[in-house]
């Protein structure tokens, strides 16, 4: 019951309804009250007209009994007929003189009615429980000086035709408020369908969304235009929820070529090998060993891989802890040191300051190792790279900087995405699997740290890595 009244088209229903309901019951009540009143009135006024008629008449002797006369009665009595009704005659002793409905002759009336009559004043009265009015009126004699009451004329008249008639116009307004109704409820339920429609067209293409439609065209319903930015969001969702798909289409493509190459040179070597006799034990060797470094760049990128993806679903929380980043980096550098020795590479310090900051040390150790890593192995023999660590009192910056081959400006927005390789034969060479700068820079930003690349080719490259001394709590708990 409540789900049905938390429907919208349910909810426009009854606030149509209740907005024809009410006005028509208030309109209808107000009709019949002054449609009864106004009868009453009618008969009120008619009633004492003729009242006061007859009392004129019955006021020609000095006494009401002399005044009542054969033909008197006889107006009385079908008076009091005609307006269906009693009438009495009562004189100034409070006797009742005539009753048309002969139970009560000669009986003494007493009440202030009577009494207030016999003092001059009118009295009239409707009580519409018993259906009745009620009239009392003095009777005059004419021929006196001064006037004098001589009597009082009692009437009561029954009003139970009133309901009669009351209910036959009442009947006729419920007749003509009942069509009203049946109009009103066709027209709001057919309102209630034309509102509600944009926002089910828009539920349905939802639905067909989430049914894995990704194609479904959202800009194209007629609707609201609060309907119509909800779809716009919801356009830019399918759009970037289409990018992803692509990107990650092209991501796995990337990774079965980029897997497949190593086991294309392992099939090429070990081919070699089948169906020759004697080979000599030195050509054997190396074969080996082409084969084992091919293995051994296979488990790389795979490595690579891994952690890629564990960075990017957010499996891997952080594991934030207050670092020496003067010491964090030294001991980096120490772990380098020997490769950059074997390439003739210099390795070179810098510090403006001891800093400490709340990070993730494995985490930012792989990303800054890669960076170094990347200066050795894109230089030149005698080559030197350069880094340094300064901070101000929000952040601090790591400089790695060398005097290499340098990045070609076409290819600098680039080499930050998933198996960018500015030079595809030098990073196999090397190693490299492409993923070492886009897993860099995830690791920078969930440290809420910016990284930027400058480069001139020929020259050398410099990477600048900006990152809060403070780590930034992310709300959900997660850190
Ligand atoms: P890779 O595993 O190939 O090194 P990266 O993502 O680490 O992949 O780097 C992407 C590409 O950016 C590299 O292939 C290389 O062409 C270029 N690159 C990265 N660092 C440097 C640098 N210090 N000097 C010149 N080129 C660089």
């Amino acid at each position: 019951m409540m789900k049905l009244f938390k429907s919208l088209r349910i909810r426009i229903l009854i606030f149509a309804l209740l907005s024809g309901i009410i006005p028509i019951v208030i309109i209808h009540l107000l009709v019949i009250s002054t449609y009864e009143s106004r009868l009453i009135e009618q008969r009120e006024i008619d009633i004492l007209q003729r009242l006061s008629v007859i009392a004129q008449q019955l006021g020609e002797q000095e006494s009401l009994t002399a005044s009542l006369t054969e033909d008197k009665i006889e107006t009385l009595n079908w008076y009091a007929n005609a307006y269906g009704g009693r009438l009495l005659a009562v004189d100034d002793n409070c006797r009742i003189i005539h009753d048309t409905y002969l139970m009560d002759l000669n009986r003494i009336c007493i009440s202030d009615a009577v009494f207030s009559a016999l003092s001059g004043n009118n009295y009239q009265n409707y009580r519409s429980s018993e259906d009745l009015l009620e009239f009392v009126l003095p009777v005059y004699a004419e021929n006196s000086e001064e006037p004098t009451v001589t009597g009082v004329l009692i009437m009561s008249s029954d009003t139970s035709w009133l309901k009669g008639s009351v209910s036959s116009v009442s009947t006729g307004m419920l007749l003509a408020e009942g069509i009203i109704l049946i109009l009103l409820v066709l027209v709001a339920v057919y309102v209630s369908y034309l509102l509600v429609r944009p926002i089910n067209a828009v539920s349905m293409e939802i639905d067909r969304l989430n049914e894995g439609n990704i194609n479904v065209e959202l800009g194209d319903l007629e609707s609201y235009k609060e309907i119509d930015s909800i779809m716009k969001n919801a356009e830019r969702m399918v759009d970037h929820y289409r990018d992803l798909e692509e990107s990650q289409e092209l991501f796995v493509s990337n990774v079965s070529h980029e897997l497949r190459t190593p086991m294309t040179s392992i099939r090429v070597l070990a081919d070699s090998l089948k169906g020759q006799d004697n080979i000599p034990e030195a050509m054997y060797q190396e074969i080996l060993t082409d084969i084992s470094d091919e293995v051994e760049r296979e488990s790389t990128i795979i490595d690579d891989l891994l952690s890629m993806v564990r960075l990017g679903n957010g499996s891997d929380s952080m594991n934030i802890s207050s670092v020496n980043i003067n010491e964090f980096i030294l001991d980096t550098l120490r772990r380098i040191r020997p490769i950059a020795e074997e390439q003739k590479i210099e390795l070179i310090y810098e510090s403006f300051r001891q800093v400490t900051a709340e990070i993730d040390e494995p985490k930012l150790s792989q990303a800054v190792t890669n960076l170094i890593e990347n200066a050795v192995k894109y230089n030149k023999p005698g080559g030197f790279v350069k880094v340094s660590i300064d901070a101000d009192h929000a952040y601090f910056y790591l400089k790695v900087s060398d005097n290499g081959i340098g990045i070609p400006h076409d290819a600098l927005d680039h080499v930050f995405e998933r198996f960018y390789r500015v030079d595809k034969a030098r990073s196999r060479e090397t190693g490299g699997t492409g993923l070492g700068l886009s897993i860099a820079r995830t690791i920078i930003l969930q440290h809420y740290g910016v990284i930027k690349a400058e480069s001139e080719e020929g020259e050398g490259t410099t990477f600048t890595v900006r990152i809060p001394l403070k780590h930034i709590m992310e709300t959900g708990g997660r850190s």
